[in-house]
């Protein structure tokens, strides 16, 4: 006799609850004026209602896909203390990207 527990084709499961797939063609023009406005990658997000971690995967592919070379051994790549986005840091004990170094500076 057949087991009758493995009829889970016939339902499909719903679907899990990912977030929607954004539109980066519209929101990258967005991003990029609210940065270039000083916005962090935080307030970037808040503005146009993003999670955070959406908008730093996003910016971290945008980064590696435009990365700056290393060509000199006293720059560093960092993660910014406060905003999190990665920067090439002139010296090792910087800790902070330009953006935020402007507002705290
Ligand atoms: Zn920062």
């Amino acid at each position: 006799m057949k087991n009758a527990h493995t009829h889970t084709h016939a339902a499909p499961a719903p679907h899990r609850t990912r977030p929607p797939r954004l539109d980066w063609g519209r929101l990258a023009p967005s991003v990029a004026q609210l940065r270039q406005q000083g916005c962090s990658t935080r307030e970037t997000a808040r503005r146009l209602g993003l999670n955070i971690k959406t908008l730093e995967a996003h910016l971290r592919r945008h980064r590696i896909r435009h990365a700056i070379p290393m060509d000199r051994p006293d720059q560093v790549r960092r993660t910014c203390l406060n905003c999190d986005s990665a920067f090439v840091a002139d010296g090792r004990f910087l800790r902070l990207c330009p953006e935020c170094r402007a507002m705290f500076g």
